[in-house]
């Protein structure tokens, strides 16, 4: 399948039959927006608007990862990276289309890998772009007609501001020819989930170290920029029937290069990780999770006839006692909700506030305690539950959230649900967003999700212990 990856100024892809928008969900979060799968000339494409309709999300925002991994669920193996960039040259005027074929990296804090502590790789960028693709792009931009050049070095800075006159001159002593905010980590990305690649890169102006810029207008640049729009949409129809065909194996090699990547040897690769990569459409081998050390079925202590006969009890004490499994275990719910705008994580009251801290440290968001009634002073919210026996009761500060904020609430363990669902209705008398509720152990024979669902609310857990 191919994708195609519209920038600045391409948001919908028209023309296509049984067209569809079609929302993914992804181990590291959330795409851009929805995907427009669809069909031309017989042809499945699968379009991702970069930024989401309407051009809501900045460059340094992307949630790349869950962009790649989204397409590469659908099944995309090629993809077409539309992007509007300044030109470093004097002869690539603006509505010139570039077909870079090098990058240079000044992205700085970007979540640029698929890979973590526990699972090593290296894929080689010497040639980040597939050339087949590039073969591809130049034969529909040659059709289309207008300024064309096919290679040249894009450079990628953080933005959102654009560069200063000393920076556009070093980045044009370096020979590079244009400049934009977000092809990285976006190649770096499909090389790791081995789709071939390739870049049109459109130019809008000249960088501002041309002495024409200062004199070029905004309705210039915009007019250029809407042109450059057109053109990419009919460039796009034209490249997707050069593309109706992956071949078998790629020649450049991209579909591969996984087969040499992974230095962590199978027996020491963090089990969790290697199944996240697995729901990413990416080619890990799964871990045999007995010869994990760290993995986190092994560390969750059972004890039984706890805390009263016929229970068997599951602890994450132990889990939290081990280094390289809490942070493992933090790692991969952070790596979800990076890039979902979370507000506040509820922390269920106990072993949620150890994970949800950590969570909520790493995601830069605030922490609002879901406790147990008559442990938080002043106002409350409380919301009653019942349990096998009577009742309970959790509460959470009456200025603990604000309308509309985006919440994750986290617990150690899912059971029956009693006590998230209590934690859900203690958002929603706040009309907080319930983005997700996500637990390290869940038992699904207490079917606690299908309760959490009726409730309104996704459910996520990365360890299940069946038959409790
Ligand atoms: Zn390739």
């Amino acid at each position: 399948m191919l994708g195609i990856i519209g920038g600045s100024g391409i948001y919908e892809l028209d023309g296509l039959k049984n067209a569809q928008w079609r929302e993914v969900d992804t181990p590291f979060g959330k795409p851009s927006d929805a995907i427009l799968v669809g069909e031309l000339d017989g042809v499945q494409v699968a379009f991702l608007p970069r930024h989401g309709r309407g051009h809501r999300i900045p460059p340094s925002l992307l949630n790349v990862r869950a962009n790649i991994s989204a397409l590469k669920q659908l099944g995309v193996t090629d993809i077409l990276s539309l992007s509007a960039v300044g030109s470093l040259k004097e002869d690539l005027p603006p509505g010139t289309f570039v077909v870079v074929d090098q990058f240079i990296d000044l992205t700085r804090g970007r979540e640029s890998t698929f890979f973590d502590e526990g699972l090593v790789a290296h894929v080689s960028m010497a040639h980040p772009v597939c050339a087949r693709v590039g073969d591809a792009a130049e034969t529909a931009a040659k059709a289309v007609g207008g300024s064309f050049r096919r290679g040249g070095t894009y450079v990628c800075m953080e933005g959102p501001q654009f560069s200063s006159r000393a920076e556009s001159n070093i980045y044009r002593s370096w020979g590079a020819h244009v400049i934009g905010m977000t092809n990285m980590p976006e190649a770096k990305l499909a090389r790791e989930a081995e789709i071939c690649f390739a870049t049109v890169a459109m130019v809008t102006d000249f960088d501002c170290w041309h002495p024409d810029h200062d004199a070029v207008t905004a309705a210039a640049v915009a007019e250029t920029f809407k042109q450059n729009a057109n053109r990419a949409r009919d460039l796009v129809r034209r490249a997707i029937p050069l593309l109706a065909k992956h071949p078998e194996k790629c020649p450049k090699g991209c579909d591969h290069v996984l087969d040499a990547a992974v230095m962590t040897a199978p027996h020491a690769r963090d089990a969790l990780r290697a199944r996240m990569l697995k729901t990413a459409g990416l080619r890990v081998e799964a871990t045999d999770a007995k010869h994990d050390p760290h993995d986190l079925a092994r560390l969750i202590r059972t004890v039984p006839d706890f805390p009263k006969k016929g229970i068997q009890f599951r602890d994450i004490t132990t889990l939290l006692e081990d280094a390289a499994g809490f942070r493992r275990s933090v790692r991969a719910l952070v790596d979800r909700y990076k890039g979902q705008r979370i507000d506040k994580i509820m922390g269920i009251d106990a072993r949620g506030f150890i994970l949800g801290g950590a969570m909520a440290y790493e995601l830069g968001c605030g922490f609002a305690p879901v406790r147990k009634k008559g442990k938080l002073p002043g106002a409350t919210l409380r919301v009653e539950y019942a349990l096998e026996y009577g009742t309970d009761a959790v509460e959470l500060r009456e200025d603990g959230l604000k309308r509309g904020e985006r919440v994750v609430i986290v617990d150690d363990l899912i059971a029956t649900g009693g006590t998230a669902e209590a934690a859900i209705k203690l958002a929603k008398l706040k009309e907080a967003v319930v983005v997700e509720a996500c637990f390290v152990i869940e038992l699904p024979d207490l079917h606690g999700r299908q309760r959490l669902e009726a409730a309104g609310a996704r459910v996520h857990s990365l360890v299940s212990f069946e038959g409790d």
